[in-house]
């Protein structure tokens, strides 16, 4: 079942007007980005176990790039080839800039409410 109730929430003043404007600021910062990642990518080093490889003698071992995110509510490691690195991490970025960004819209969406409701005095 679908419906939708129109509430016209619009306070006034200057806290109200710079919440709007930073609120469709980001808006039209971020329409629907579709190839942003979750978590976090990180680097750590692994000996591969040959004992011919330069690795064996190294303190660190070889570079493993793994980039950490949640899904379905569990915490997953993904290995990241070597290649791939710069791009995950733009992504990651850009996902981490998207989600600050939804919270400040749904943040600036309350405070307008809070407002709007003390201007009406109800
Ligand atoms: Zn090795």
């Amino acid at each position: 079942m679908y419906y939708y109730t129109h509430m016209d929430i619009a306070p006034k003043g200057p806290q109200a007007a710079r919440l709007r404007q930073r609120k469709f600021q980001r808006l039209r910062q971020f329409p629907i980005p579709p190839d942003l990642l979750p978590g976090s990518l990180s680097l750590t080093h692994r000996r591969c176990g040959q004992p011919t490889c330069h690795c064996a003698a190294d303190k660190k071992g070889h570079p493993v790039w793994s980039l950490t995110f949640m899904a379905g509510g569990k915490k997953r490691v993904e290995r990241i080839p070597p290649e791939w690195v710069e791009e995950v991490q733009h992504r990651v970025e850009a996902g981490r800039e998207f989600k600050e960004a939804v919270a400040e819209v749904f943040a600036a969406n309350a405070q307008l409410l809070a407002l709007w409701r003390k201007q009406q005095g109800r």
